[in-house]
């Protein structure tokens, strides 16, 4: 080893789903959305004057928080933006995570927390799921520095009802609690109710999936405005510039579209819906995923064969090699159109997979 190795800040990063791009294929393996983003966003974009990116962009992205808050009755101080949820949660894990008790997130769950709380030095346990990849909430009553979870929950795309959620936060008054909102828009109820009442509650959005923006990075936190101004500081501390003019005029569109929006989002539903019982009756099982995804299991086909076979016809799914989920294909819902041909592909593999 060399003598300068020693000093460094060693981390296994994150892995992200692969993108690919062939023409022919089909992509459900990132949780993408079907559809492209509201008409307003191209017009935003077109209209950009180029010669405005001489100017650094506002530090305060007061367009776009002034939008958010308005598209959600709030003030201005309730409301941060980042780059992508990713970076607004990772802002999140370096402000309120530094307890030396350790964070608590689920044992399955969105795979980028164990990967930032490595990065910052924060210690953390993983309650696991029940069989029925639920959150249990009795284990979110126990010594803790935070806790952080989605909901619904990533892979398994299972909800959590508010009421747990609000007892989790009556049992953990002393810390931060954030409720990580990637796929809320697709059927939860959201926890943004809660957050005049409780002070320690930050709710975390995205643009990435229910507003078709995953290209442009927008992400969101709601909260007191005490927990934001501390967010800012650190933001401040770190880049003061995370927004840039063309994701700031994008994502303004986006939320002036609210009809758009909630007509995309009900279709997505709909898709999920018809996808559930077609996969039903090819033999998988599955939790009632409330997000733009299924994690199914097939009763006599491993996920891993299947994975294979559907990216052989460039039909591109999530697989993750872990335990407890090695046999579970995680699959993004696309349009009506994709999910048809997912299921006759897979409808004629498995028919002459049992004839073998
Ligand atoms: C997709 C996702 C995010 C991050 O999305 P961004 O594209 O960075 O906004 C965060 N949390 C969960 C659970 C997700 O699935």
């Amino acid at each position: 080893m060399k003598n300068w190795e020693k000093n460094i800040r060693k981390v296994v990063p994150y892995t992200p789903g692969e993108q690919p791009n062939q023409p022919d294929m089909i992509k459900l393996n990132t949780n993408e959305n079907p559809y492209p983003p509201a008409p307003g966003v191209e017009k935003a974009l077109k209209a950009l004057d180029t010669d405005t990116l001489r100017l650094y962009p506002d530090p305060k992205a007061e367009i776009l928080v002034k939008a958010i808050a308005s598209y959600y009755n709030l003030k201005e101080e309730q409301v941060f933006v980042g780059v992508g949820s990713d970076d607004v949660i990772a802002m999140c894990f370096l402000t309120f995570f530094n307890s030396e008790k350790p964070i608590l997130f689920p044992d399955i769950t969105y795979s980028f927390y164990d990967v930032w709380a490595d990065l910052f030095k924060i210690p953390y346990k993983r309650p696991a799921l029940n069989d029925q990849f639920h959150i249990r909430k009795e284990d979110y009553v126990q010594p803790n520095g935070g806790i952080i979870f989605p909901n619904p929950n990533a892979p398994t795309g299972v909800s959590m009802p508010l009421a747990e959620i609000e007892e989790i936060l009556i049992n953990n008054r002393d810390v931060i609690v954030m409720i990580d909102e990637a796929y809320v828009d697709f059927g939860t109820e959201s926890a943004l109710s809660l957050i005049d009442k409780y002070d320690n509650l930050l709710v975390i959005q995205t643009f990435s999936k229910s507003r078709s923006l995953a290209g442009m990075r927008i992400g969101y936190a709601m909260g007191n405005p005490e927990l934001i101004k501390y967010l800012n500081d650190v933001k401040y501390s770190f880049n003061s510039y995370t927004m840039n003019r063309t994701a700031l005029a994008a994502g303004v569109a986006s939320v002036n579209d609210r009809e758009y929006f909630e007509e995309t989002c009900r279709k997505i539903v709909e898709t999920r819906e018809w996808t559930k019982t077609e996969l039903r009756k090819l033999g998988f099982s599955f939790g009632d995923s409330k997000a733009n995804f299924i994690f199914a299991a097939h009763s006599e086909c491993p996920a891993k064969e299947l994975f294979e076979a559907l990216r052989n016809e460039h039909i591109y799914v999530r697989y993750f090699a872990k335990p407890r989920i090695d046999n579970h294909l995680r699959i993004t819902i696309g349009t009506d159109e994709e999910m048809q041909k997912l299921i006759a592909f897979l409808t004629g593999y498995l028919k002459n997979r049992e004839n073998r």
